[in-house]
């Protein structure tokens, strides 16, 4: 599996002390106000469960699954709901957590979803931050990296649903696709 990584973007060392220093804020700015952290599988699995042991408070968990992307690396741009959420969101403070924020879509629908099941606030918490796919002015709250315009995988970000438990964050070898698609 290794020896299909071009190069190591982030390091696990790196998204490990990252991941401190945000659940540190976050702990810090959400202090006895029993946040909802809510996850978007299946990208953001890994990065929750890591964040959430470093947030050192009271909260609740609740996960999502919308697909955007199908098989391919190219958005379709077109967001649906596959899992829905098991939490009332009225009254709530939600943290969004994703893998990655690239085009923007799939965050711009969740907050005016959760907008309008009447949250009374929303926050976005991305492991990575591609500003250049952007297609909707969409800024996350808290990102922990800023990446290139090149399709990364690992630590949750998959590539036909490979990768996924990569301990780190990198670029496939073209020869990847190539004999894949
Ligand atoms: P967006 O809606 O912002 O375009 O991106 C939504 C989803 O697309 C992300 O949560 C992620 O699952 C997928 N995605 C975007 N960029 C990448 C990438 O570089 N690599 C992988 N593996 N997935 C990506
Ligand atoms: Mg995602
Ligand atoms: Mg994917």
């Amino acid at each position: 599996m290794h020896d299909e990584i071009l190069e190591t973007l982030i390091s696990e060392e790196a998204i490990q002390n990252k991941i401190k220093e945000l659940g540190s804020e976050l702990s810090e700015e959400y202090k006895d106000r029993f946040p909802l952290v809510i996850g978007v599988l299946k990208g953001a699995l890994p990065f929750m469960a890591d964040l959430i042991k470093r947030m050192d408070i009271h909260l609740e968990i609740d996960l999502m699954a919308v697909s955007s992307y199908g098989t391919s690396t190219v958005s379709s741009g077109q967001v649906k709901i596959v899992k829905d959420l098991d939490t009332t969101l009225e009254g709530r403070d939600i943290i969004i957590v994703e893998d990655i924020i690239d085009s923007g879509l799939t965050l711009s629908y969740l907050v005016q979803l959760f907008k309008a099941r009447k949250a009374k606030s929303v926050k976005i918490v991305t492991l990575l931050d591609k500003p250049t796919g952007r297609k909707i002015d969409i800024k996350p709250d808290k990102a922990g990296f800023i990446v290139p315009d090149a399709f990364v995988v690992g630590y949750g970000l998959d590539y036909i649903e490979k990768y996924r438990n990569l301990p780190y964050i990198g670029v496939l070898k073209p020869e990847i696709y190539e004999t894949k698609e």
